[in-house]
């Protein structure tokens, strides 16, 4: 049984311990982030209106279970990213803040209320992460599946990203969502194979790579995508593999961002990587052929994805053209 304690979590909502399995850990200091990682705090009325929308539906987003450090510029314009599944995932990974625990059982009603925000939003995209539900047969592709359709019959002219977890390899799964038709597909590798026992130790790299070749194959109309945080003590020659197995997979687009760290009881930032670092690998990401990339210090998985997703668009269009002509 997982026993936790009571702390606070959100102003007034008190919630359990979230990560009772790092709570051992030594601490990792957190350094004093650099002048280039500047981010806006949250005070728009659209923020408000945001968050209000969110709690009114009672969904959870990964902007806050993340703490991610874009909320303030993406809420003011109503970009939220909402997780599914619930706000407690199976697996423990050592650099995210999402609460580690046994999850509740999945909510029927999710999918219609996920469409109704979304309709309500009036997002033209949007991007629908989870939590890892290793407990679960499927691993929740069919609540995603489900997601998907509900969207689709609430918001027509939304176009719809997936950010899933691996499933836990479980047969099938990957099927079921890709049966749905997002228009995106993204699944992270998050870092370098060689820090995976560190960094990501319930996941396997060439699973998610296998991952993102099957939904090329499956349907290659649908865009896929990866995303790989840095400054966790990668080399570069790790990345530059890491970028040439993604184009061996066939993906579309990748994201590159600064790993940040979120207590001090997660992995230690390794090394704040400068704009120029990350103008030098998006300048090489591009060479290699992916139709976008999204290289900054706070580049993340969602981050400006409805802008993203056009330029995706417009790229396919001309490569299509420059393929017919
Ligand atoms: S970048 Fe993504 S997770 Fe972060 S606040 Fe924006 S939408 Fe939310």
């Amino acid at each position: 049984m997982t026993v936790r304690v009571l702390v606070d979590h959100r102003a007034g909502e008190p919630k359990l311990v979230r990560h009772p399995e790092k709570a051992h850990r030594p601490d990792n200091p957190i350094q004093r982030k650099p002048s280039w990682i500047r981010v806006k705090a949250p005070n728009s009325p659209i923020y408000h209106e945001t968050h209000a929308l969110m709690r009114a539906n009672g969904l959870v987003t990964v902007c806050e279970e993340a703490a991610c450090p874009n909320i303030g510029e993406c809420w003011s314009q109503r970009h939220a990213t909402m997780m599914i599944m619930g706000e407690t995932c199976t697996r423990a990974c050592s650099f995210c803040n999402v609460a580690t625990g046994q999850p509740d059982a999945l909510d029927a009603g999710e999918p219609n209320r996920v469409a109704d925000a979304v309709a309500k939003l009036g997002l033209r995209h949007v991007v629908i992460t989870s939590v890892d539900r290793d407990d679960l047969p499927d691993g929740g592709a069919a609540h995603f599946a489900a997601v998907i359709r509900a969207i689709r019959a609430a918001a027509p002219a939304t176009t719809i990203e997936v950010l899933t977890p691996d499933f836990l390899r479980k047969t099938g799964s990957v099927e079921v969502v890709v049966a749905a038709r997002p228009d995106v597909f993204n699944h992270n590798l998050e870092t370098v194979p060689r820090l995976y026992p560190t960094i990501r130790p319930g996941a396997r790299y060439f699973q998610s790579l296998r991952l993102l070749d099957n939904v090329k194959r499956l349907d290659p109309a649908i865009f896929t995508k990866s995303g790989l945080m840095v400054g966790l003590g990668e080399a570069r020659p790790e990345i530059m593999q890491v970028m040439d197995d993604l184009r061996v997979a066939d993906v579309d687009f990748l994201t590159l961002g600064q790993y940040l760290q979120p207590t001090v009881k997660h992995a230690a930032v390794a090394e704040f990587v400068t704009p120029e670092g990350f103008d030098d690998y998006a300048r090489v990401a591009r060479a290699k052929g992916f139709l976008l990339v999204s290289a900054t210090p706070l580049t993340r998985s969602s981050y400006h994805a409805d802008a993203d997703f056009a330029a995706l668009q417009a790229a396919r269009s001309h490569q299509l053209a420059g393929a017919s002509a």
